[in-house]
């Protein structure tokens, strides 16, 4: 618990009790989760901890440059421990966000043209490798809406 009030401090963010343990949570969990999977993940030490809360606390976290946010239309967003600086891939059949490397250093652009950087998101879209291979294509597809037209003629 230490370190992670060093980080918070670090980044001159009050170390506040909400705030070690959400950030806790990313660090813990680089699985890329919802506002929803950190409420039940912070349930056993944090019954009381709301949604909104939470909200308020990524944001605080992400403006600091410490958590980034990833939006994908049609489904929730979802936030990551900025541990480094880093890529990501996002499957469009199971909906996974996974951490890539990439060749390109662009990630300390501060400027591009005559526009000033605040945050580099780099980001992929296609099919996983386990996906393409048929290894678990189902898993987190639970909540995706069939709603597939497929009447081409
Ligand atoms: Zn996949
Ligand atoms: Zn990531």
């Amino acid at each position: 618990m230490e370190y992670i009030i060093k980080i918070l401090s670090s980044h001159k963010i009050r170390p506040s009790h909400h705030r070690i343990c959400v950030l806790k949570y990313l660090i813990q969990n680089k699985t890329h989760p919802t506002v929803e999977d950190i409420l039940t993940g912070l349930a056993p030490v944090m019954p009381t901890i709301s949604r909104a809360t939470i909200y308020n606390t990524l944001h605080v976290l992400q403006e600091a440059g410490l958590v980034m946010a990833l939006h994908e239309s049609g489904s929730e967003t979802r936030f990551d421990y900025r541990y480094r600086n880093h890529a990501h891939f996002y499957c469009i059949q199971c909906g996974r966000y996974i951490d890539v490397n990439t060749e390109y250093d662009c990630f300390n652009t501060r400027a591009i043209g005559p526009h000033s950087v605040n945050e580099v998101l780099v980001y992929f879209r296609g099919v996983c490798a386990d996906c393409a291979s048929g290894k678990k294509s189902e898993k987190t597809n639970k909540d995706k809406k069939t709603k597939k037209g497929g009447s081409e003629s």
